[in-house]
């Protein structure tokens, strides 16, 4: 997976700011203990001693094995003299240890030469939320999604009535939301303007998110001028947008069809539903147009990809947008 250079500088950031945090700590516990106890600090001195005498040893090559196991002896016993003073004061063996995040690699991100797992997922969350960062995913709840905008009467006679359809959609996402997996399925969100695809949407990405899953939320227009951008080499170097929209675990693309059409566009959506849908990763498409209407806007085979495979959502009701405002006004 290839990132930016500055996605590359944002997650080292994170991981210099961790470990210089945990040395500091570790600083001060063990000067506080050193107070205390100032035995402990002459101890410490010591093993730092018979290390070095262990290195000269080996150097001068005399007599190197009863030398070292002289040392060996010695480093024991000032380590569990060490001990005994740590649980004397009722404190744990690794208090005066830096207390790393990671004790894999001690935060610094590889392990002999090689990417630790914690790096490659800082990388990738931070890859998520720079994508992420124009949507205020924080301020989008299922809690202030309110039905009252929704006509309680039928459109028609003999219909189900907006409220109640939507009162439906809401328990559907709340539940998709509550037991969101990789299994889960894929929706396509269809209705008019400002009837709520984006606030629900939204409300099931913060949950993914808090679960910590790997989410991605985009406006179907941001999503074609990123990979526009990087088609022709604009793009932050090395930046791979498309690689990352088909590998996050929850993909949302809002507004789809307001995006400017090309068929490089149009090629680049279908590979994307497509590819997630075989590697088995949910998608949620929000959309004001048809099945006819997209259906036109693509192609044939995208909308019967996504009618044979996406759960249906059907948004009803007056725009609530609109609603809000003009009770304000
Ligand atoms: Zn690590």
């Amino acid at each position: 997976m290839a990132y930016g250079k500055e996605i590359y500088k944002i997650a080292f950031g994170i991981l210099n700011n961790r470990r210089i945090k945990e040395d500091e700590a570790a600083e001060e516990r063990r000067s506080a203990f050193h107070l205390m106890y100032p035995r402990a600090r002459e101890i410490e001195r010591q093993l730092a001693s018979t290390a070095i005498a262990a290195a000269k040893a080996v150097l001068n090559g005399s007599d190197t094995v009863t030398e070292l196991n002289r040392l060996k002896v010695e480093n024991l016993s000032l380590q569990r003299e060490l001990d005994q003073l740590l649980q004397s004061a009722g404190l744990d063996r690794n208090y005066l240890q830096p207390h790393y995040q990671c004790k894999k690699c001690g935060d610094t991100g590889y392990i002999d030469g090689r990417m630790c797992s914690c790096l490659k997922e800082l990388l990738r969350k931070t890859a998520y939320q720079r994508l992420n960062e124009m949507t205020p995913l924080a301020l989008c709840s299922f809690d202030s999604f309110s039905l009252d905008y929704y006509p309680e009467a039928p459109q028609k006679e003999g219909e189900i009535s907006p409220q109640k359809q939507m009162e439906n959609i809401l328990r559907y996402c709340r539940n998709y939301a509550r037991d969101f997996s990789l299994e889960s399925s894929s929706l396509i969100m269809q209705g008019g303007t400002g009837l709520g695809k984006t606030h629900l949407s939204l409300s099931i990405a913060n949950s993914a998110v808090q679960k910590g899953f790997g989410v991605i939320y985009v406006s179907s227009q941001n999503m074609a001028t990123s990979l526009e951008r990087e088609r022709f080499g604009r793009g932050e170097q090395d930046e791979d947008t498309n690689a990352l929209l088909l590998g996050c675990d929850l993909l949302i693309m809002d507004d789809l069809g307001t995006e400017f059409a090309t068929s490089f566009i149009d090629a680049a959506i279908y590979n994307i539903v497509n590819t997630r849908l075989m590697a088995g990763r949910p998608t949620i498409i929000s959309t004001n147009l048809s099945f006819y209407e997209l259906q036109k806007r693509y192609s044939e085979r995208f909308v019967s990809r996504i009618i044979g495979s996406y759960v249906r959502l059907t948004f009803l009701g007056k725009d609530v947008r609109q609603q809000k405002r003009m009770k304000n006004n």
